[in-house]
C-alpha cells in the first residue's frame, strides 16, 4: 500500500463563518471531501446560520468580525438576510440586519467580485476572455439612506447644521404639489479614499488595468467628489507604481464604462460605487455563466481578508434537498472561497505549501468542468456541451478524485 501522505499543517487559524440552507450543506461536503483529507484544518468556527444569529441577538456576527480582525483571514458561507417571510419561517425575534453588511462595516472593507473562468464555459459576451473584476464600494449611498413618502403638498429641504457654527445651509429638494417620494443619502471622504486605495492596490497586486466610473456630469458635487478622490489618490500614491507595472487607470462616465466593458476582452478591475457594483456584479456574473462562478473577496485597508461565494444560500435547491430530491448545485465559488482563504493564510504565515495546495484544488475543479462533468447551471454555456449534467455530490466527487490524482 502507498504510504499515506502527511497532511499540511497550518500555523494560524482561518476564521470560519458557516451559513444557511444549501450552501451550508455544501460547505460541509467541501470540507469533508476536499480539505480535511489533505490539510490539518485550523479554523475558529462561527455558526452564522440564521437560528444562531437569532439566539445570540446577532452577537455571533459581531464576534466573527472581531475574530477576523484578530486572525486577519476569514472564509464565509452564504447566509440568509431575513425579510418578513424569513421572520415568520424561522420565528425570529426580529428582522436581523444582513451579516455581510455588519461585517463589511466593521472591517471597513472593499468587496471584489471575480468570475471563475474556464475555457469550456463560454461567456454570454463573446469577446470576454479574461475576468472582469468588480470592486464595489461597500459603504453608504442608497444602502444607508433615509427616505420618506410625501403624502400631501409641502416643501422638502436638505439642511446642514454645522456642529460649531451657526452657518446653517439649506437647499430645497422639491416643493411638492402632489404626493411623491424623497431620499437622503451620504458618503464619507475617508470611506471613498480607502475604497479608492483598496482598488488601486488590488489592480497592482493582480497586475490588471483599472477603470472607475460615475455620473459626475449630472451629479456635480456628490459623484464628482468620488472622481476627485480617485484622481488624488492615484496621483499621490499610485501613478508611478502603475507606470512601472505597465498598467493603466482610466476614469470614465458610467454609461461609457458599460459600453467599453461590453466591447473589452476583460482582464480589468472595474471600480464601482455601491449601487453600481451591486447591479453590475450580478450582470457580469451571469454573463460569465452562473452566479456560482463568481467569488467575492472582502479586502480591508487594515489588512483583513474575507472570502466568500458571491451567490446566496440557493434556497430553491435547499427545499428540494429537504424533500429528499437530488440537486445539481454548483460548489465552485464555495471552493474558491476556501482556496482564497487558504492561499492568503499561507502567504501571511509563510507557508507556501498551503498556497500550492489551494492552486491544486482550483485546478482540480477547473479540470472537472473541462472534462465535461458539470452542474446544470453551466450546461447552457458549455461548448462542447456535456452528455448530461452532474448532481451536487457527483460533481464534488469528481473534483475530489481529480485532486487526489494531482497530489
Ligand atoms: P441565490 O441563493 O444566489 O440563488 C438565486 C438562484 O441562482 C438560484 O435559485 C439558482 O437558480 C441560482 N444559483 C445561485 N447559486 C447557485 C449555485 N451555487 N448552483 C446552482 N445555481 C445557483 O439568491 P436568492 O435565492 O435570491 O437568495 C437566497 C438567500 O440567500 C436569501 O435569503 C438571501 O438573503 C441570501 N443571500 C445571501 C448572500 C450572502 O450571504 N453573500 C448573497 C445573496 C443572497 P435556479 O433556482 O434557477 O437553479
Ligand atoms: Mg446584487
Amino acid at each position: 500500500m502507498p504510504e499515506a501522505k502527511s497532511k499540511i499543517r497550518m500555523k494560524n487559524p482561518i476564521v470560519e463563518m458557516d451559513g444557511d440552507e444549501m450552501t451550508r450543506v455544501m460547505w460541509q461536503m467541501v470540507k469533508d471531501r476536499l480539505l480535511l483529507p489533505h490539510v490539518e484544518l485550523k479554523t475558529e468556527y462561527y455558526a452564522l446560520g440564521l437560528r444562531r444569529r437569532d439566539e445570540t441577538d446577532d452577537q455571533i456576527t459581531i464576534d466573527a468580525a472581531n475574530a477576523t480582525m484578530k486572525h486577519r483571514v476569514a472564509v464565509k458561507c452564504a447566509t440568509i438576510t431575513p425579510d418578513a417571510g424569513r421572520v415568520k419561517e424561522y420565528g425570529l425575534k426580529k428582522q436581523w440586519k444582513s451579516p455581510n453588511g455588519t461585517i463589511r462595516a466593521m472591517l471597513d472593507g472593499t468587496v471584489f467580485r471575480c468570475p471563475i473562468i474556464t475555457p469550456r464555459i463560454k461567456p454570454a459576451v463573446r469577446g470576454w476572455r479574461k475576468p472582469i473584476v468588480i470592486g464595489r464600494h461597500a459603504y453608504g449611498d442608497v444602502y444607508r439612506n433615509v427616505e420618506m413618502f410625501i403624502p400631501e403638498p409641502g416643501k422638502v429641504e436638505l439642511v446642514y447644521t454645522p456642529r460649531d457654527s451657526d452657518q446653517e445651509k439649506r437647499v430645497v429638494v422639491h416643493d411638492f404639489a402632489t404626493p411623491g417620494v424623497v431620499m437622503g443619502m451620504y458618503n464619507l471622504v475617508d470611506s471613498i479614499t480607502s475604497f479608492a486605495r483598496a482598488c488601486f492596490a488590488y489592480a497592482l497586486e493582480h497586475h490588471i488595468d483599472m477603470m472607475f466610473s460615475c455620473k459626475d456630469t449630472i451629479s456635480k458635487v456628490y459623484h464628482a467628489q468620488f472622481r476627485l478622490i480617485f484622481r488624488d489618490v492615484f496621483e499621490r500614491e499610485f501613478r508611478t507604481r502603475f507606470e512601472k507595472a505597465g498598467i493603466t487607470y482610466t476614469f470614465t462616465l458610467i454609461d461609457d464604462a458599460v459600453a467599453r466593458i461590453m466591447k473589452s476582452e476583460g482582464g480589468l478591475l472595474w471600480a464601482c460605487r455601491n449601487y453600481d457594483g451591486d447591479v453590475f456584479s450580478d450582470m457580469v456574473a451571469s454573463a460569465f455563466g452562473s452566479l456560482a462562478m463568481m467569488t467575492s473577496d472582502l479586502i480591508s485597508p487594515h489588512g483583513y481578508f474575507e472570502y466568500e461565494a458571491a451567490h446566496g444560500t440557493v434556497q430553491r435547491h435547499y427545499y428540494q434537498h429537504l424533500k429528499g430530491e437530488k440537486t445539481s448545485t454548483n460548489c465552485m465559488a464555495l471552493i474558491y472561497a476556501w482556496t482564497g482563504a487558504l492561499a492568503k493564510r499561507g502567504e501571511l504565515d509563510g507557508l507556501p505549501e498551503l498556497g500550492e495546495f489551494a492552486a491544486k484544488v482550483e485546478q482540480a475543479a477547473i479540470g472537472t468542468v473541462e472534462s465535461g462533468v458539470m452542474t446544470k447551471d453551466l450546461v447552457p454555456y458549455a461548448d462542447p456541451p456535456p452528455e448530461r449534467f452532474a448532481y451536487t455530490e457527483e460533481f464534488l466527487e469528481a473534483i475530489a478524485a481529480n485532486l487526489e490524482k494531482s497530489l
